[in-house]
């Protein structure tokens, strides 16, 4: 292990994670398996939202993913952007309106070649 710390899985590796387990067919959210991060619950949005999920065309999509955050009974209560680099970084925590592309964009901004923006954000 070259010395390296384990990273505890972030939340889009303990989705991803659930994905290749498998998940139930035709699951209602209490039944979907779900990632937890400090108090907080999350499950993909494509999981629960399957035409929100297909309509999104941002660049910025190629660099994460988008997550419901789901209350104690198993309710979506918000919408976020998640940052795979983060994310595999063991920082998922912090996260971004999911419609918010300007700001996420901002944050790529660090590590995304310029090229991507030959794209332009949608408005
Ligand atoms: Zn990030």
């Amino acid at each position: 292990m070259l010395g390296q710390a384990a990273v505890k899985p972030g939340i889009l590796a303990q989705l991803e994670a659930a994905v290749l387990a498998g998940l139930p067919v035709n699951a209602d959210i209490a039944s979907l398996p779900r990632a937890v991060w400090g108090n907080k619950k999350y499950i993909f949005e494509s999981w629960a939202s399957k035409k929100l999920a297909r309509g999104r065309k941002s660049w910025v999509y190629l660099h994460g993913e988008c997550v419901f955050e789901i209350n104690a009974n198993d309710v979506k209560i918000e919408e976020w952007w998640c940052c795979r680099r983060c994310d595999a970084k063991g920082r998922p925590e912090r996260l971004w309106k999911a419609h918010s592309t300007t700001a996420v964009a901002n944050h790529l901004d660090k590590y995304v070649s310029a090229s991507y923006y030959l794209c332009p954000l949608p408005n």
